[in-house]
């Protein structure tokens, strides 16, 4: 094939004369042009992944890279004085996703692909996304993040489906977009939407009449739910993602001549996350209309759905109360009440129920009796189900309790945000690790050799060049390309702890005011959205955004620090900012994090971590040994004990440690006062000395202590760069090839 003849049909003029935006347009027509005629995966079964997000970040380089073409068209735009990486700033990132889980979703979608295997993705094309974040004054505000274009990726497949709800009718379209794996075949992700939505009913930021359902079903993602309207319409929702996607599955089945009752030999649903749950009553309910028994229907779901639990919070697990799912599904609800009876019947724990006392249905306990499988997706997430948060299922069903770490796909976090550090490696050990990420490990025999060394830490010189000239071109902020990046990027929540963060950035401060000045200047990279309704989130993200104004108007102090809180974090921010980082923030309450799978991109691109024993950085710390990552902090055993004995106050160690003290005093400094709005901090200052339910004043200590110790290892920049390496080298066991290739032989037996 003539590629260049080809965009230049696409064209319709020599590429030479064409603008960025219709290169783009081009590329984008001969890519979907080539995925239609490339051959699908196929086999006998198949995975459906049902997810209520898909964080898939810009498709034209990763889709590229997966059909093999990406050397020769950029080299062939070169040649005609074009540079790709311009022509992606044209393409608008979907906004399907919201953080990690649908970013693990996307990740999935890559590796199920790459691995040849017969899947698709399910879930809702969400018109308006989460939310596009801005900054004034000096706080976030949540506007509309449209993303959706005339030409984009997305193809109407004309497929429409009926979803009944109480008192009307909508019919869905579905939107298909293509997932080519890498140097594989072809899958679907189909996105279900609906024609009559109206996105003019969006008023001001992302305010919208939460009734008009026919109007606004796709609006958003996680519509703002701190009232009963917006609980409503996640639930209608849910229902539309699942009672589309149960048609879809029967419709796929039924052109395949396939045995509904033997639905389970054909199908595996992933259940990611409790979003989706509903789709276990919504297929009884199909099955039911097929004239099998209600006893059969469950048996046959039962053994085709599997269940993935991704936190531990308790007010993230949904519990619907059951006169909401009367309002909005009334035909699910004997469905519903049969299965928990089938419960109660065998086992009289309220901890098991799916509908409790107070009349809530347990989204979660569902899918675990009435799943086959339960998954945790880091192993101390997973023992922490079985002995702690789940014991009670755990104690029934032993054999339905699974771990599968997360992992990334590696074809977006090394191959295309890291261009140079991907070809020095393949130019070191060949191309294989792009196959078999456990190739990977042989950058260790280079562990002594200088010029690897130096090579290496010019590489990250380089990535740290070019954010530094985005955040100028972006943000208009000045970063110096010698200090130290340490960057903590991910969404906000008191868990994750930014603000233990931002008290260390307090102490910093304060060091350099009293002339104890690093030796090497830092910059403090944050990135987080906070969920609207999320006022404490708000008030972090503010603090933050203060002092960065504070010290930038400081001229003693900002040689030597620099903050910059990136606006509207999302996954294109993500492929700038990791690349160039140095130091890695993973500083979530231990216990608290199921997984991370920010955590393995940073490794991946030989940043040190600097982090709690939580989550995969357990998995991580074992990988790399004590030398090559920095862990502070109670472990998840402490935790769990402080909570279960009631045994924290934060008031006690505010009042007993002066140093500590000061830190969060400052939060109501009239420095800082003069600058925020006084009601934000206070709020902030108040929370962390009577509640700090997520204990940062428990670990600010000693993290302030190894946070210095990794600076000051910073300074000896061999000893340094065999870190990097190191963490490169062992990241392969992250990638989510690996993960999914876990799922397949344990839970979805593929054939
Ligand atoms: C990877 C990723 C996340 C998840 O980050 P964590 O640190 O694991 O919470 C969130 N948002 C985006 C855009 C990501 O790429």
């Amino acid at each position: 094939m003539d590629l260049k003849k080809c965009i230049e049909g696409k064209l319709g003029k020599e590429i030479r004369l064409a603008d960025n935006k219709e290169i783009y347009y081009a590329l984008l027509a001969l890519v979907k042009e080539m995925c239609k005629n490339k051959e699908a995966n196929g086999g006998s079964k198949k995975v459906y992944y049902i997810s209520a997000e898909f964080l898939i970040g810009k498709l034209l380089s990763n889709n590229l890279i997966n059909l093999g073409i990406f050397d020769e068209v950029r080299d062939i735009l070169e040649e005609n004085d074009k540079d790709l990486t311009e022509i992606e700033e044209v393409e608008p990132e979907p906004s399907l996703g919201n953080g990690g889980l649908g970013r693990l979703a996307a990740c999935f979608m890559d590796s199920i692909a790459t691995l040849g295997m017969n899947g698709a993705g399910i879930g809702l094309n969400y018109h308006l996304g989460l939310f596009k974040q801005v900054f004034e004054n000096n706080k976030q505000k949540e506007t509309k993040n449209e993303w959706i274009e005339k030409e984009s990726w997305l193809v109407n497949t004309g497929i429409h489906f009926p979803v009944q709800f109480k008192d009307f009718t909508m019919n869905s379209t579905l939107y298909d977009i293509d997932v080519p794996g890498y140097d594989s075949g072809i899958n679907k992700l189909h996105l279900f939407d609906v024609d009559t939505v109206d996105e003019s009913l969006v008023k001001d930021g992302i305010s919208f009449d939460k009734t008009e359902i026919e109007k606004n079903l796709t609006l958003f993602l996680y519509p703002d739910d701190s009232d009963k309207e917006g609980e409503l319409l996640r639930i209608y929702q849910q229902y539309f993602m699942v009672s589309n996607g149960a048609q879809l599955i029967l419709k796929e089945m039924d052109e395949n001549g396939y045995d509904v009752r033997k639905m389970y030999e054909h199908v595996v649903i992933q259940i990611n996350d409790t979003h989706p749950s509903m789709v276990i009553p919504e297929l009884i309910r199909l099955l039911q209309e097929r004239d099998i028994n209600f006893d059969d229907a469950a048996d046959i779901v039962s053994k085709t759905c599997a269940y993935t639990n991704h936190t531990i919070l308790a007010e993230a697990l949904e519990k619907w109360p059951i006169d909401y799912l009367a309002e909005v599904v009334p035909h699910l609800l004997p469905i519903i009440k049969k299965l928990d009876e089938k419960v109660k019947a065998k086992y009289a724990d309220e901890a098991v129920a799916i509908i409790d006392k107070n009349n809530r249905v347990h989204m979660a306990n569902m899918d675990i009796h009435y799943g086959f499988s339960v998954n945790g997706v880091a192993a101390l997430h997973t023992d922490i189900l079985k002995e702690s948060e789940l014991k009670a299922f755990y104690d029934i069903y032993p054999d339905k309790f699974n771990n599968k770490t997360n992992g990334i796909t590696f074809r977006r976090w090394l191959m295309h945000c890291n261009t140079e550090l991907s070809e020095y490696i393949t130019s070191l050990i060949g191309p294989e690790w792009k196959k078999n990420a456990d190739e990977l490990e042989k950058l260790l025999e280079y562990k002594e050799d200088d010029a690897v060394l130096e090579k290496l830490l010019a590489i990250k010189t380089d990535n740290k060049k070019q954010l530094k000239k985005y955040l100028k071109e972006t943000q208009n902020v000045d970063i110096p390309d010698d200090s130290i990046y340490d960057i903590q990027v991910k969404r906000l929540h008191e868990y994750k702890r930014q603000q233990m963060n931002a008290l260390y950035l307090i102490y910093k401060y304060k060091e350099i005011k009293a002339g104890r000045l690093p030796k090497t200047p830092i910059t403090m990279i944050f990135g987080a959205k906070a969920a609207p309704a999320y006022e404490l989130a708000k008030d972090i993200i503010h603090l933050i955004i203060c002092m960065q104004q504070l010290i930038e108007n400081d001229d003693t102090v900002n040689p030597y620090l620099k903050v910059v809180m990136v606006e509207n974090y999302n996954v294109t921010k993500a492929e700038k900012l990791i690349p160039a980082c140095d130091i890695s923030e993973q500083i979530s309450l231990a216990s608290k994090e199921a997984s991370g799978t920010g955590n393995m991109k940073f490794m991946l691109n030989g940043a040190v971590t600097l982090g709690t024993m939580d989550g995969a950085n357990v998995e991580i710390h074992d990988l790399v040994g004590k030398d090559n990552i920095y862990i502070f902090g109670k472990s998840s055993d402490e935790v769990i004990d402080l909570y279960k004995t009631s045994g924290y106050s934060s008031r006690k160690i505010y009042d007993e440690d002066e140093q500590v003290q000061e830190l969060v005093d400052f939060i109501i400094d009239k420095k800082l006062i003069q600058i925020g709005d006084p009601a934000n901090l206070g709020r902030l200052y108040k929370e962390l000395i009577n509640k700090d339910w997520f204990m940062t004043l428990l670990d600010i200590k000693e993290y302030i202590s190894v946070k210095e110790q990794i600076m000051e290892d910073y300074e000896d920049r061999k000893e340094w760069a065999k870190k990097m390496l190191v963490n490169t080298a062992k990241a392969g066991f992250f990638s989510s090839d690996r993960t999914i290739a876990e799922y397949n032989k344990d839970i979805w037996k593929l054939n």
